[in-house]
C-alpha cells in the first residue's frame, strides 16, 4: 500500500515520498539526503525518480546528492538549468507530456511563482489514483478532473500577513513577492472548489507559512468550504494514499 511519507514541508524544506515499500516517487529535494535515506529505510534503490518543481533551496537543494546517488532527477528545462544539473540521471520535462517513472506516471504543468519554469505535478500511479500536487504557485489556472489525493500549497492568510507588515514582522516587499508567489487561504480554498472532489480521500494542505498561517483556523476553513477534513502537512507525517477509501 502506498504511503505519502512527509520529510519536510516548510520554507526551511520540501521533501515528500510516494513510498509502498517495494518503489517510491521522491517529490522535492530540498531536504537532506540522510533524512531522505532514512524514510525509504536505507534503501535508495527503490526511488524510481525525483521530480523538483523549480530551483528555489528549499526544493531543490539536494538535487545534485539525488542524481549523484543514482536517482533519477526529473524538472523542466528551466529548473534543471537554474540547479545547474547535468549529465546522467537528469531529465528535462516539458508541460503535458507523460512520464513512466517506475510505475507512476507524471504530467508536469505550469504554475505562476517567481523561478524560471515552475512546475505542479499530476503524478498518477495503480495504488494511488491520481494525485495533485502544488506548490509555490500564487494559483492554479488549471483544473483537473477525478483526483484521488491532493497536496495543494495553503500559505498564508492575507489578514495575518497584512498584520505582520503592520508589526514590523514582515517588510513590505516580503508582503508583496508573498502574494505573487504562493498560495493565499482564499486561493486555496477557490481551487479546490473550481475541481471536482467527489472522489478524494486525501487533501493535504502544505507548505504553510511559520509566520503567516494558522493551521487549525485553516483546517477549519477548509472543512467547511469543502467537506473534507484536511492534513497539514508536518514533517515525519506518514499518511495512506490510495486511490480508493478501503
Ligand atoms: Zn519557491
Amino acid at each position: 500500500m502506498m504511503d505519502l511519507k512527509i520529510i519536510g514541508s516548510a520554507s526551511s524544506g520540501n521533501g515528500y515520498i510516494l513510498d509502498n515499500g517495494n518503489e517510491a516517487l521522491m517529490i522535492e529535494c530540498g531536504m537532506a539526503w540522510k533524512s531522505v535515506q532514512k524514510c525509504v529505510d536505507f534503501n535508495v534503490s527503490r526511488i524510481q525518480g525525483a521530480i523538483i518543481s523549480h530551483e528555489h533551496g528549499d526544493h531543490a537543494k539536494h538535487a545534485e546528492k539525488a542524481q549523484k546517488s543514482c536517482v533519477p532527477v526529473y524538472a523542466s528545462h528551466g529548473t534543471i538549468e537554474r540547479i545547474g544539473l547535468s549529465g546522467f540521471n537528469v531529465h528535462e520535462m516539458v508541460a503535458f507530456q507523460k512520464y513512466v517513472i517506475g510505475n507512476f506516471t507524471v504530467m508536469p504543468f505550469d504554475v505562476q511563482h517567481d523561478a524560471a519554469e515552475p512546475f505542479g505535478f499530476l503524478i498518477h500511479h495503480p495504488e494511488t489514483g491520481l494525485v495533485l500536487f502544488a506548490t509555490d504557485t500564487y494559483y492554479l489556472k488549471y483544473t483537473f478532473p477525478e483526483l484521488n489525493n491532493i497536496m495543494l500549497e495553503c500559505n498564508y492568510r492575507q489578514d495575518i500577513l497584512d498584520a505582520n507588515v503592520a508589526n514590523g514582522i514582515v517588510n513590505p516587499a516580503q508582503r508583496n513577492r508573498t502574494m505573487k508567489s504562493h498560495m493565499s487561504l482564499d486561493t486555496c480554498i477557490e481551487t479546490l472548489m473550481a475541481n471536482d472532489l467527489a472522489d478524494v480521500n486525501n487533501l493535504v494542505l502544505i507548505h504553510l507559512s511559520n509566520t503567516n498561517s494558522d493551521a487549525e483556523y485553516f483546517r477549519q476553513a477548509i472543512t467547511s468550504a469543502t467537506g473534507i477534513i484536511p492534513k497539514i502537512a508536518r514533517p515525519g507525517m506518514i499518511i495512506p494514499f490510495c486511490k480508493d477509501v478501503f
